[in-house]
């Protein structure tokens, strides 16, 4: 059976534990490239993704090993994306799976992620091997880990696996051990087609490839395959291996992991989870756990130049293949003018594309406040949900009014533990647990309002606890909350770019910060100008511009013509990066400032 020689596996770590590390030291052991095309860190494609050292979009690649038996086989590794914005993603990765390798850094320990992955694993059944990396750095702790491993994960500590992914050290063990450890793939040949989509990406020449693994029967080339999701039909194109380029083949067989080429151009019509079978045989029942995700961050795109408007849609259209997580809608502002109502993952991923369309497409943008998406219950009418502020109703219609939640772990050195409650009190946070890992260290879980973790959450997190608390977190359910419309009005008008849906009791808070800063972007002008925060017609926080007390030339006056011409002409040139509010110049810098979430 040729299954026997395939092992399908996944890394899967908290952030930073060297998971892309130890997956080019893979890349690299099997020679499937050669050193002169090698490039560090191959499986995170992206410029972005490098420079921050995360893996968003998943790749996979087949690695050809010849073990201490003499036989060859296929190991195929399915790399997860490394951030809870892309859980699910994570999730049908590791269900593609028969073992994960679960890293923990030697010097930091079991960490949020850590727990929330092996989790994952666990429900999928995975065989889960113990590897501990970093055993290099003199800090390496591996008494520390092994009792950690034993008691947070559950896990054999004779199993583990230690590593420096960095220096190679112990990897020909490990690939040794997933050999061992990791159980082939049991899939039925003569059975119909089944095959899982894990991910997806956009290739400019041959459009969309389905990462794929098959479960059951045998795909080959030139078949109709039907998507259960939809129920649209496509004919094979191309289908084969992956060994960072494309390797083709005949067919797909049962336990293999590989791509399809189907003739597909809009990435939408492909959905992670969904399930691949033939047209002429189909297969009764889809795999599990398929889900349609939904975006659950928003926020307003707008280019700082009018002009760039057309350039910011093709910008956006073509990140849009790629990613068929980004939604987005047209959108308009008095104060901006012509944009995009956007939806993202979360926030990462949001500042994933606002850096993309900064550096690659060369764009000058202004975001708007990121908000999540509230379920509104009108007096009569249907339920509907909002997220954008200018399509905030009149809060008399409103019956009732939900914000999404979130169940939040967090792990921390016990000293730091009143800091974090005290933090997560702040946010809103309802406590449900608190466990004692070990004498040191301390698990929590928290009901939080996910609105509450796109402001400055995580960084004051790690301030508080030092960088030593790890934090993550999954989707809950919608609960009751106060929600209000915040404007923000300046010399007595709304700029609407301004506005933000806000839980009531951060509504004072919020105005008053944002008046502070408009304070402090805004030049005088020959009036006083008010800025106010202001819930319909009460006001709730304000601010004065003083007014002006001399023009700018008067000092040249009776002096030098030409120097004066120049501060006229810099003037004007500053005007035009200026937006006019009623009679009030709003430098564009404004938006950026007063938005930003610190
Ligand atoms: P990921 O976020 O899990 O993919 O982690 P990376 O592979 O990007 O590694 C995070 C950081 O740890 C990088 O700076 C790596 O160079 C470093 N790193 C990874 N493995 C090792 C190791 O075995 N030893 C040492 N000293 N550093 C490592
Ligand atoms: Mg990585």
């Amino acid at each position: 059976d040729e299954q026997e020689l395939i092992r399908n596996f996944c890394i899967i770590a908290h952030i930073d534990h060297g998971k892309s590390t130890l997956a080019d030291r893979f890349i690299e052991k099997s020679q499937i490239i050669s050193s002169r095309e090698f490039q560090s860190q191959l499986l995170d494609s992206m410029d972005i993704e490098r420079e921050r050292g995360i893996t968003i979009k998943s790749q996979a690649v087949t690695i050809p090993f010849t073990s201490k038996d003499g036989k060859t086989y296929k190991l195929n590794l399915v790399d997860t994306p490394g951030h809870v914005d892309f859980s699910y993603e994570v999730s049908r990765a590791i269900a593609s799976c028969e073992g994960a390798l679960l890293l923990v850094d030697a010097t930091q320990g079991v960490e949020a992620q850590t727990l929330s992955n092996m989790y994952m694993a666990v429900e999928q059944d995975l065989e889960i091997i113990p590897v501990v990396n970093k055993m290099d750095l003199p800090s390496a702790d591996i008494g520390r880990i092994r009792e950690q491993v034993d008691h947070d994960l559950g896990l054999d500590p004779d199993l583990i696996f230690p590593v420096s992914a960095k220096f190679g050290t112990g990897v020909d063990e490990l690939l040794e051990g997933i050999i061992e450890w990791i159980p082939s793939p049991k899939g039925t040949l003569d059975k119909p087609l089944k095959a899982n989509i894990f991910d997806s990406h956009y290739d400019p020449y041959k459009g969309v490839i389905m990462h794929v693994r098959v479960f059951d029967g045998e795909l080959k080339l030139g078949e109709d395959i039907k998507f259960y999701s939809t129920g649209k039909v496509n004919k094979v194109e191309e289908l084969g291996y992956f060994r960072i380029t494309r390797d083709s083949k005949k067919s797909l067989k049962a336990g293999e992991v590989g791509y399809i080429i189907a003739g597909i151009k809009d990435i939408s019509e492909v959905r992670v989870g969904d399930t691949i079978t033939t047209l002429k045989n189909p297969c009764e029942e889809p795999l599990d756990g398929f889900r349609d995700v939904k975006p659950v961050v928003f926020s307003s795109i707008y280019p700082v130049d009018a002009d760039q408007y057309e350039d910011l849609q093709a910008a956006i259209d073509k990140l849009r293949l790629n990613d068929a997580s980004l939604v987005y809608e047209k959108d308009s502002s008095a104060a901006l003018g012509l944009g995009f109502r956007c939806g993202f993952l979360g926030l990462l991923h949001l500042e994933v594309i606002q850096e993309r369309l900064e550096r690659e497409f060369g764009l000058n943008i202004v975001l708007t406040s990121p908000s999540v998406r509230y379920r509104i219950t009108p007096k009569s009418g249907e339920v509907y949900f909002l997220d954008n502020p200018t399509e905030f109703p009149d809060p008399g219609v409103i019956e009732r009014a939900e914000e999404p939640y979130i169940n939040a772990v967090i792990i921390t050195p016990s000293e730091y533990l009143g800091n974090i409650m005290n933090l997560c009190t702040a946010k809103r946070g309802i406590q449900t647990e608190l466990e004692y890992l070990d004498e040191k260290r301390v698990e929590i879980k928290y009901e939080m309002p996910l609105a509450e973790i796109l402001f400055d959450f995580y960084d004051r997190l790690k301030s508080v606890s030092r960088g030593y608390a790890s934090f993550d977190y999954e989707e809950n359910d919608f609960k009751e909350t106060e929600l209000v419309k915040l404007d923000i009005l300046l010399n007595g008008d709304v700029v609407d770019a301004l506005s933000q849906l806000v839980f009531k009791g951060s509504a004072y808070d919020k105005a008053r910060n944002v008046c502070k800063r408009l304070k402090g972007e805004i030049s005088r002008h020959q009036f006083k100008i008010p800025i106010q925060g202001a819930i319909g017609s009460s006001i709730i926080a304000r601010e004065t511009i003083p007014a002006l007390r001399k023009d700018v030339t008067s000092k040249c006056y009776g002096g030098d013509i030409s120097r004066k011409k120049k501060l006229l002409e810099k003037q004007k040139e500053g005007k035009k990066r200026m937006k006019m509010v009623g009679r009030v110049e709003l430098p564009q810098n404004a938006f950026l400032s007063v938005l930003r979430t610190d």
